[in-house]
């Protein structure tokens, strides 16, 4: 059976990319899914080769035949997005609701698919990469993410690779719901801060109500060792694995400008070592847990 392994944060800005990026650096052949479709930036990292585009289509957008309209102006009164103006659509501003084709009395409307966003299937140096790009102001970004995780997993049958490591999107909404449903562990990346704190526990929250294992890494802990201390009290309450700490270092931001991995990078720098050890570690918890199955 395939395992999924999700990474993920309550909140932006923590170092998740970082950390999905080492991790596939690390895992010796695996299938890479960024679900993070609304601002994807795993690509930039791992400067994918892409093999495939597919266009994602979710919505509807409304469209006038010209040759049966006869001005009534029905559809215009009706649109609440006022993106009906007879004999054009506002492709914009159309919401796609459909209310102004079920009126028109001339049946001079109809609904088209709208392309929404575009799916991915590319290489990298690490492996198969499944991952997909939601155009501005579109939605269904939940119903994209479950597309990228299904061309993983068929990326994983096809290639007999037995781990998808996916890179989620922040916060607890649509999207990183679609991520971590029926996935083997969720990782969170979190940082001793307030908002860092809180949205841990929303995100650990939402795996528990999944029945998904959490670990945890705190990132940046020297900021605040009382708050670090806090969210590890959080993780033994709480069953959450803890996989460590990382403090405050630039090599992070050094390996990001320099579009490389941190194994990549800095090789033999001690945080390099942390995320082999953590990595080790999921491996680990994947196993036992496994062994708990059977
Ligand atoms: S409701 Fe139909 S016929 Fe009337 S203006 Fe709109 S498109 Fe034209
Ligand atoms: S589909 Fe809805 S939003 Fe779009 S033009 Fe028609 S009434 Fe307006």
């Amino acid at each position: 059976m395939t395992a999924e392994i999700a990474v993920i944060s309550g909140k932006g800005g923590t170092g998740k990319t970082t950390f999905s990026a080492a991790f596939a650096a690390l895992a010796n052949g695996i299938v890479i899914a960024d679900c993070d479709v609304d601002a994807p930036d795993m690509h930039i990292l791992l400067q994918p080769h892409t093999k495939q585009t597919m266009e994602f289509k979710s919505s509807k957008v409304a469209s006038i035949n010209q040759e049966l309209c006869t001005q009534c102006g029905v559809c215009h009164d009706n649109c609440r997005f006022d993106a009906a103006n007879p004999p054009e659509i506002n492709a914009i501003a159309c919401e796609g609701c459909g209310v102004c084709a079920y009126l028109c009395p001339e049946e001079a409307i109809s609904m088209d698919n709208r392309v929404s966003g575009m799916l991915y299937y590319s290489e990298t140096r690490f492996g198969p990469m499944s991952h997909a790009k939601l155009l501005p102001g579109e939605g269904n970004s939940g119903k994209l993410v479950t597309d990228v995780r299904r061309q993983a997993q068929e990326m994983a049958k096809e290639r007999n690779l037995d781990r998808i490591l996916i890179d989620g999107s922040p916060g607890i909404g649509c999207p990183v719901i679609a991520t971590v449903t029926g996935i083997s562990i969720g990782i969170i990346v979190t940082e001793p801060t307030m908002s860092g704190i809180h949205d841990m526990e929303r995100v650990a929250g939402l795996l528990d109500k999944f029945g998904v294992s959490g670990a945890v890494i705190i990132n940046k802990y020297d900021l605040n060792v009382e708050n670090t201390q806090q969210i590890e009290e959080y993780c033994q309450e709480n069953g959450l694995y803890l996989l460590g700490r990382v403090a405050f270092d630039s090599i992070m931001t050094e390996s990001m400008v320099a579009a490389k991995t941190l194994p990549e990078f800095a090789p033999s720098h001690e945080i390099t070592g942390f995320v082999r050890k953590m990595w080790s570690a999921i491996e680990e918890i994947l196993l036992q847990e496994k062994k708990e199955k059977v």
